[in-house]
């Protein structure tokens, strides 16, 4: 269904291409997926840059503060130095003089310094104290690294140009020391040349850290420089736990997605085929000729196609309510050739639901699930109404025929016979008549015999006339079909048989409808079968007393045939005789069934096989106000009638 505000879309309609969109759903998860992975890829990376920046500034801040107390170090240092040189002797009493005595020297010794060494003007080794004499040892301690100097002017006030005091230490023992043990454990500390050259360091070669270094000019040393470098370096941000893992959930999403998708098509694909199968399923169900019914085990009704409910004259959602009681509603119509067999189907009459009887065959085989699994009953019908129809038709004309022509050989043989005795019983009344006659002449009359002969002549003679009535009614003739109009006919008869009628006191009144169709007959044969009913009619009052009237009514009357409704033309004669007196129609027809003492028995017989011959029906009621009505119908002109016309 289209919605009302339905626009196109520059040539592709709105709702493929919600369709299509409905498609690409699979890949919204991984969409989603990149985005938030590249979201913490950013994070990372900024979060990587601000840890960066606050590493390079505590480098910074610890490189300085590294400086700032090797410098005060060194300052104290040197202050002792002075110190001691401001407390050496002039250079002339210094022979002998045991410079390690001097307290600040010794001090310096114990701490740090490696030599002391006294230098007068000219450069000259006044004096020297060293660490190893100081301590014992014999062995000289040479550093391995670089060493430095720390320099005092022995001169002053009291002995100028006296030379100066240099004191040589050690730097690595310097930085080495443990009052840097927390820089230390953080950093490699390195002393650098102004060529790059590293002139100390904490770190054994090639071990050389790889964090974040910083580097300054160094106060305690011309031209060389500070550098403190990170230990640990700090993992790039694609290398971060983040990171990784974000990868990791990456790649497992894109996996997922690829078979998300795989699963999406193999489902679309499913359905599209599904699609086409319930279509042409659909198409092939709604276009069978056959009805189509599915059933549970419980007989409840699971699918039913349209041509079953027109077959029904139920609608789908009316069979559904109707349910398991559906067989019960519909199976009620007698089942006269009702018999089953599997390949060969069942056969069966169901009620449509105007009420008329159905013929059907019905074909039923085991309704399975996707398991295998018998879950119900699917059925075909076919609708055999109109070849049984057909069938019947065809019997009744074969019947029909054969009963005219029994009838015909009856009526040849009556004819004969009637014939025949004609002679021999007109001489029997002759005769009869003499001999009374003969008798009354006789002196003394026998009043008995004259009556025997009288009652033999009066029995002769009806004998005679049933032999000319049969002789009249058996009179053969062929019939002469053509399209005729019933309502003349019926007027005619009326007209022929009206003095008759009177006779009886019969009041015979006309009930035409306009209009009538004309019906394809042999109007003679109709017209003697309206004569007889007439009659009939007018026996059946004979003995009784009241009110003698018959009605001949014409109309159009539908009639229900092949499934569908046809009008038909029907005569309709109702008396106020003695009614049917519980024989139906059948028995009223048998050849020579008569409740007349003069009657034929012939009448309704040759009747019902002149209308039969027309494809029409004679029916008979008893009227509602008493009396019969005899009735009969012809159905619409139809030239496939003139096929089974004698
Ligand atoms: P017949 O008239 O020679 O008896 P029919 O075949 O015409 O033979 O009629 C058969 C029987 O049907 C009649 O004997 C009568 O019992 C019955 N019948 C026919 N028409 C009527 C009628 N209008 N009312 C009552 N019974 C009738």
């Amino acid at each position: 269904m289209r919605l009302p505000y339905h626009v196109p879309l520059s040539g592709i309609d709105a709702q493929g291409l919600l369709s299509r969109l409905a498609r690409l759903l699979w890949v919204a998860p991984f969409l989603l997926s990149l985005s938030f992975t590249a979201l913490v890829i950013v994070w990372a990376q900024d979060n990587d840059r601000l840890e960066r920046e606050a590493s390079q500034r505590t480098v910074m801040a610890d490189t300085l503060s590294l400086d700032a107390q090797l410098a005060a170090r060194l300052e104290t240092e040197t202050a002792t130095l002075r110190a001691a040189a401001a407390r050496l002797p002039a250079p002339s009493a210094a022979r002998n003089y045991q410079m390690a005595t001097l307290p600040e020297i010794a001090a310096g010794l114990d701490r740090r310094w490696l030599s002391v060494v006294w230098l007068d003007v000219n450069g000259r080794i006044i004096g020297e104290a060293r660490r190893e004499l100081r301590r014992g040892t014999q062995t000289s301690i040479q550093s391995p690294g670089i060493t430095l100097h720390l320099v005092a002017p022995t001169s002053d006030l009291r002995r100028p140009q006296t030379g100066q005091l240099i004191a040589r230490y050690d730097p690595a023992d310097l930085i080495k020391s443990k009052d840097f043990w927390w820089l230390a454990a953080q950093y490699e500390v390195q002393l650098v040349s102004g060529q790059d050259q590293v002139i100390l360091s904490t770190e054994t070669p090639g071990h050389a850290a790889r964090g974040e270094s910083y580097e300054m000019p160094f106060q305690a040393i011309a031209d060389a420089r500070l550098r403190l470098t990170q230990r640990v370096r700090q993992p790039h941000w694609f290398a971060t736990l983040p990171v990784v893992l974000m990868v990791g959930f990456l790649a497992l999403v894109t996996i997922a997605t690829w078979l998300l998708r795989r699963q999406m098509n193999r489902v679309a694909q499913a359905e599209a085929a599904w699609r086409t199968e319930a279509a042409w399923r659909q198409s092939m169900q709604e276009s069978a000729l056959v009805g189509l019914r599915a059933r549970d085990l419980k007989g409840g009704l699971l699918f039913v196609n349209r041509t079953f409910c027109a077959m029904v004259g139920y609608s789908q959602d009316e069979l559904a309510k109707i349910g398991p009681g559906f067989d019960e509603q519909v199976q009620n119509a007698g089942n006269p050739n009702r018999h089953r067999n599997k390949s060969e189907g069942q056969e069966t009459r169901w009620r449509h639901r105007d009420g008329r009887a159905i013929d059907v065959m019905v074909f039923e085989s085991p309704l399975v699930d996707g398991q295998g699994q018998q879950v119900g009953w699917m059925g075909s019908i076919v609708d055999v109404t109109e070849r049984k129809r057909l069938e019947e038709m065809d019997r009744r004309q074969r019947e029909a025929l054969a009963n005219h022509a029994r009838l015909s050989t009856l009526g040849e043989v009556a004819s004969t016979l009637a014939h025949e005795l004609n002679q021999p019983l007109t001489s029997i009344v002759g005769y009869s008549a003499g001999i009374a006659t003969a008798l009354q002449k006789q002196a003394q009359p026998d009043a008995e015999l004259i009556e025997a002969a009288q009652a033999l002549a009066h029995h002769a003679s009806q004998a005679g006339d049933i032999v000319h009535r049969i002789r009249a009614r058996l009179a053969r003739r062929e019939p002469n079909y053509g399209y005729f109009e019933v309502n003349p006919i019926v007027t005619h008869a009326v007209t022929l048989l009206q003095r008759d009628l009177k006779r009886t006191g019969a009041d015979v009144s006309l009930d035409l409808e306009e209009h009538l169709p004309q019906v394809f007959i042999d109007r003679i044969g109709i017209e003697q079968v309206i004569s007889n009913l007439l009659r009939n009619a007018s026996d059946a009052m004979s003995g009784k007393n009241g009110a003698r009237t018959i009605v001949v009514r014409t109309r159009l009357s539908a009639r229900a045939r092949v499934g569908r409704s046809e009008s038909w033309v029907s005569v309709e004669v109702t008396d106020s005789g003695t009614g049917l007196g519980g024989h139906d129609i059948e028995t009223l027809t048998e050849p020579f069934f008569s409740t007349k003492q003069e009657g034929t028995g012939l009448g309704l017989a040759i009747c019902r096989s002149i209308l039969e011959s027309h494809g029409g029906v004679l029916y008979a009621e008893d009227a509602p106000t008493g009396g019969a009505r005899f009735g009969f119908a012809l159905p619409p002109a139809n030239p496939s009638l003139e096929i089974h016309s004698p």
